[in-house]
């Protein structure tokens, strides 16, 4: 039998319009953004699969290697599912109800397919609500900066002025000088 497939698309973490992605730090609970990672979809199945453990999602999915982020702010270090913000957290929750739903309305719909001989079914399998709406673009902008350690570009909230990590491989990075910061603020006007 068939089971739905699981659209990514309706699973993708928001972006801002310069391609940004929220993350927060599960210990400082300070928000920060990144560009997508290529590990976020496998993070996002392997979230999925521990609410509801299809056997097709662990197969594909939980045998991927996914590398531990770091706090730009407080350099705290945690697997990629760590940095989702409550609302994404929520979300995937949500997702992973409703296509549970899903799974298990075409579960017994397939039996009543296969029993369509039988004059008496003893069950009406009732169609699920739709999948969840994906969430709304992060509007939020912060400020933009470079890592110049990985070639990436990270956003950090506009206050934050004290050395920074890089949120990929670690590395440190002082505080911006008083020059850099003229010149951010001027690049935000
Ligand atoms: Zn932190
Ligand atoms: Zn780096």
């Amino acid at each position: 039998m068939n089971l739905p497939e699981l659209d990514m698309a309706w699973l993708e973490l928001p972006r801002d319009k310069a391609g940004f992605v929220r993350r927060e730090c599960p210990r400082c609970q300070r928000s920060f953004k990144t560009r997508p990672s290529r590990h976020d979809a496998g993070m996002l199945q392997r979230l999925l699969a521990g609410y509801f453990p299809f056997e097709n999602l662990h197969e594909a999915y939980t045998a991927e290697e996914l590398p531990a982020w770091h706090c730009l702010y407080c350099g705290h270090r945690a697997l990629p599912d760590a940095w989702l913000t409550p609302e994404q957290s929520a979300h995937v929750e949500q997702m992973a109800r409703a296509w549970a739903n899903h799974v298990r309305y075409e579960q017994l719909a397939y039996v009543q397919r296969t029993l369509a001989h039988n004059p008496r079914p003893t069950f009406v399998s009732v169609a699920p609500e739709p999948l969840p709406r994906p969430l709304p673009p992060d509007e939020e902008l912060l400020r933009t900066l470079p890592m110049v350690c990985c070639g990436d570009e990270v956003q950090a909230q506009w206050e934050w002025d004290q050395p920074m990590v890089c949120p990929r491989c670690g590395a440190h990075h002082g505080g911006l000088s008083g020059r850099q910061q003229v010149q951010l603020e001027f690049v935000r006007e």
